[in-house]
This record gives structure tokens, sequence and C-alpha cells, in this order.
């Protein structure tokens, strides 16, 4: 399978014997340059693909025939937004996993207490979520990781298990670091693009496009549409027939 290890391992052979073959004469460098290229595109695509699976496994999508979804919500928790969305879960009793900023959830602790005592998860999104998080070293990530950590446990009592990378972009720092730290890494097969889309109904169409038997969804729960939005989402995805399960049953998938 292509990885970030294979792919390397393939092309320092490759380049090894291109070398070699060439005894190391300067024209060698004609077909090393190419080759260099071809595998940096490599590492930028596995990087912004999480379901890739290039760096790491992340959980896209559960394995199976049943119709049944998940629901996860990035980049809260968000004082109006946040509070909005868990009264519709509430009312169409659905539950969800939240991604959440450290940074944030350490000045909504009481949000983060609902959230839990509704019945929902709360997942790890990192404290920063830093636009430069993808660059940061492996010890610099690990504490960013340790930090969004302790404040869930401070206010949740609970080790938080899953772990969504800021962006979904992944690297070879992230792997190891998510491994050390003992994270399912999360990702997603149907994108709202909520944080793109202005119109409500094109965000309900777009879902219900992607719809699919152990689907995992991305919405962003510090966003005013996704708030306006999520209602009449979770109405069209029951009438499509699908059920919602939470994190860890659709990893049991
Ligand atoms: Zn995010």
């Amino acid at each position: 399978m292509l990885n970030f290890r294979s792919a390397s391992i393939f092309m320092a052979i490759l380049v090894f014997m291109v070398f070699l073959l060439m005894d190391a004469r300067l024209e060698f460098l004609w077909i090393a340059l190419p080759l260099g290229l071809i595998y940096l595109i490599m590492l930028v695509i596995g990087s912004v693909m999480i379901n890739s699976g290039f760096y790491l496994e992340a959980l896209c999508k559960g394995i199976t025939n049943e119709k049944v979804v998940a629901l996860t919500f990035d980049d809260g928790p968000d004082e109006k937004f946040t509070r909005i969305i868990l009264d519709i879960l509430d009312k169409q009793q659905v539950t969800a996993t939240f991604f959440m900023i450290g940074s944030k959830a350490e000045k909504q602790q009481e949000l983060l207490r609902q959230v839990v005592a509704k019945g929902h998860v709360i997942g790890n999104h990192s404290y920063s979520h830093a636009f430069f998080f993808d660059l940061f070293g492996r010890k610099k990530m690990e504490q960013d990781l340790l930090k969004a950590e302790r404040v869930i446990m401070k206010v949740t009592g609970k080790r938080p298990e899953f772990f969504r990378p800021p962006y979904g972009v992944t690297n070879s720092v992230l792997a190891k670091v998510a491994k050390k730290l003992n994270y399912k890494v999360i990702g997603w097969s149907v994108r709202s693009l909520d944080t793109v889309k202005k119109d409500e109904d094109e965000i309900v169409k777009r879902i219900k496009k992607g719809l699919h038997p152990g689907a995992v969804i991305l919405m962003h729960d510090d966003r005013e549409i996704t708030a306006k939005v999520l209602e009449k989402v979770i109405l069209m995805i029951k009438a499509e027939g699908y059920q919602f399960v939470g994190m860890e049953a659709m990893i049991g998938y």
C-alpha cells in the first residue's frame, strides 16, 4: 500500500539506482529532480487528503451496509451557536461528536459540561488550531494536544479518545504524536462545506448527495449557517432512512 513509509523507501531506492546506473554523472540530476518533484507532490496530496491513509490510518467512515451516519462538529465550542446546535440535537434526539479547540473550550467550561451531560462526545481538535499547526515540531505539537486534553479532562473528567487534526491536514510528525498519545484519528467522508457555502439548501443538497452507509459528516458548530441549517439536515437524513450513531459505534463497524 502506498503510504509515507513505502513511498519514501521506494523513492530513495529509485534515486540511488539511477545514481549508480548513471555512474554519478551530472546528468543524474536531470532524472533525480523530476523524481524529487513527484515525491514532493505525493507528500502534499497525502497531507491534505486525510482519507488517503498516506501518513496514518484515520477513520473516515464506518465499513457497513447499515444505514447509519455519525455527525461531527469542529472548531467549537461557540457561546452562541453551540448552544443552538445542542438544542436542535436534543429536540431531534441525535447525539454527535464535538471536536473542540482547547483555547475556546477553556473559556466555555459550562458549555463543555452541558455537551457531555447531553450524551455527546468531545474530541480533541488541538489547543491552538494554529494556521501553521502542521509545521509544528514533534514536541510542540505534542504539547499543544496535551494542553487541549487537559482542558477537556479538567471539565469533563474524561480523557478524549478521538482527535481530528486541524484543517484535516496530516503529516509524519502528526502521525507519530497521535500514536504516542494513543489517539484514534477521525476524518470524514462527507464534507458539508458549511464554512464556505452561503446557501442553506445547497448544504442540505450536498450532504444528501454524499450520504452513504457509515458516513461521517463534517460540520462546524461555530457557524451561524450551521445552526440555521442543522435541523433541515437532520430531517433530510432521517427521511432518507438513516439512523444516527456515535463515533464509538461507527468505529465498531
Ligand atoms: Zn478545525
